[in-house]
This record gives structure tokens, C-alpha cells and sequence, in this order.
């Protein structure tokens, strides 16, 4: 159950160098597509060396139009892997169908359940089954409570290694791509056990934006990050204008490290 009522001790998920939930903020970079094997392979040694503690990239993605780019699959999955061996960072990559479930855990250390997913109810048990842990993303227009249930269905299976991330929801609102609301992550935090992780690139929608948004969520008590890094966002074949460049995460560390001292 994730109700911290019935769990006092709060979990911690561990996957390779990645660690959500303990004492350290646990940073999940990554392009949001993974491109080439070169492209992921050298990003990952720049934010590994960074600080990063888990690379993300999506090998299967849920685009709005048919037309986008799809992904590269099992490609994408095995450009991932090298990354991995590469660097040893842990890979946090998305899984779109429970017919996937059994590949991508194959090559991911961690499987992302994604926000248009989130009450895909036969992918969560999939994944709950898969013995890997789930990194779940709120849906767009999902409440706490759904939240909440969706992550009671992988926990339901047996497994109780999930992270959940507030990724910002959809509102009448249109200076920013989605509106990140911050007040998710205490209130999680004292409904659950479970870590909260903030993704302040599909939360705001905007570059400039996502750096005081992490340091805000650091403040807010999040227990991580996830956030879309490319060596030139501009060509990013998926979500470029909400994605930031190595040396603006570099300066981004820096402050979130201080925060974090700080609160
Ligand atoms: C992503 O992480 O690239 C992604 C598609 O996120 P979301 O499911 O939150 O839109
Ligand atoms: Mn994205």
C-alpha cells in the first residue's frame, strides 16, 4: 500500500547508481528522445560527470501526431544499454504497452510509466509484475487520488519500488506548456512513503523556466529530479524548447545543491 499510515519507514528505490527516496537528490537527465548511439553515449558522460545519477531518453514515444518521430525502439533500447555500460548510470526509459514490458525491461533499470499512461491499469500491473522499478508520471488531468490508485495497482503486484513524479497538469493556463503544481510533492509526501520526484521540463514547457523550478521543487522537498538535457536543443528531435544544455545544467546542479543545504 502506498499509504504512509500503513508504512511508517519511507521507501527508498534503488537502481544501480540511482537512489530516489534517501538522504541524496537522485538527478535523471536525459535527452527526451534518445537520438543516435553516439548522441546518448556522449551526453551521458557529460551529465554523469555533472552529477547525474540516472540518464533517461525515450526509445518508444507517445507523440501527440502520428506523423513525429516514433522512436527507436529496440534500437533506441540497446543505444541506451551502451550508455549504461559506458557510464554505469542507471537508464529510466518509457514503457508504452504491457506487450513491451518484458523488452524493455531487458535493457532499462527503471521503467517510466507515462502521464498519457497513467491509468493504463493493465500496463501498470505489467509492470508491477516486471520486478523492475516503476518511475509512474502524473497523468495531465489525473487528481491525487487517481495518482494515488494508479500507483496502488503496481504496488498491488508485489512491488513496492515506485517513484512518483509530478510532471505538471493541464489548465486554462497558457504561458507555460502545462502548469507544475509544487503542492503535490508535501502533500505526497505525507499521504505516502513513496519518493516524489519533479520534472520541471514537461512542466513548464520552457527552458528559462526549468532551473527555478527545480531549485523551487529542491524546496518544496522533492526527493529528485527529472530533466531534459541535450547538447543542442535547438535539432532535439522531441520537446527541444523545454529542453536545457549541459552547461545550463551544470549551473542548475550548483543551485539545486545549494537549496538543498539550505531547506
Ligand atoms: C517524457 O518523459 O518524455 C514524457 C513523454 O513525459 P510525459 O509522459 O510526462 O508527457
Ligand atoms: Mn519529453
Amino acid at each position: 500500500r502506498a499509504s504512509s499510515e500503513l508504512k511508517a519507514e519511507r521507501t527508498v528505490v534503488r537502481a544501480r547508481s540511482l537512489e530516489i527516496g534517501g538522504k541524496r537528490i537522485g538527478v535523471i537527465a536525459g535527452p527526451c528522445s534518445v537520438e543516435s548511439e553516439g548522441q546518448i553515449v556522449s551526453i551521458a558522460r557529460t551529465l554523469k560527470a555533472l552529477g547525474a545519477t540516472g540518464l533517461r531518453g525515450g526509445a518508444y514515444k507517445p507523440r501527440t501526431s502520428p506523423y513525429s518521430f516514433q522512436g527507436h525502439k529496440v534500437d533506441g533500447l540497446k543505444m541506451l544499454a551502451t550508455a549504461r555500460d559506458e557510464t554505469g548510470l542507471a537508464i529510466v526509459t518509457e514503457v508504452m504497452a504491457p506487450e513491451h514490458v518484458a523488452v524493455v525491461a531487458e535493457y532499462a533499470d527503471v521503467l517510466q510509466i507515462g502521464a498519457r499512461n497513467m491509468q493504463n491499469y493493465q500496463l501498470l500491473t505489467a509492470v508491477g509484475e516486471s520486478g523492475k522499478p516503476a518511475f509512474l508520471k502524473r497523468g495531465m488531468a489525473s487528481t491525487m487520488e487517481e495518482f494515488l490508485l494508479a500507483a496502488e495497482y503496481i504496488l498491488d503486484r508485489g512491488n513496492d519500488q515506485v517513484i512518483l513524479c509530478e510532471r505538471g497538469v493541464r489548465t486554462f493556463e497558457e504561458h507555460t506548456r502545462f502548469t507544475l503544481p509544487l503542492a503535490s510533492v508535501p502533500y505526497l509526501q505525507a499521504k505516502t512513503h513513496l519518493p516524489v520526484v519533479v520534472d520541471p521540463s514537461h512542466g513548464t514547457g520552457k527552458a528559462p523556466l526549468v532551473p527555478p523550478m527545480a531549485r523551487a521543487a529542491i524546496a518544496a522537498g522533492a526527493d529528485g529530479l527529472m530533466v531534459e538535457v541535450h547538447e543542442d536543443p535547438e535539432h532535439a528531435m522531441s520537446d527541444g524548447a523545454q529542453t536545457i544544455t549541459p552547461s545550463a545544467f551544470e549551473r542548475m546542479m550548483a543551485e539545486c545543491r545549494r537549496v538543498a543545504e539550505a531547506v
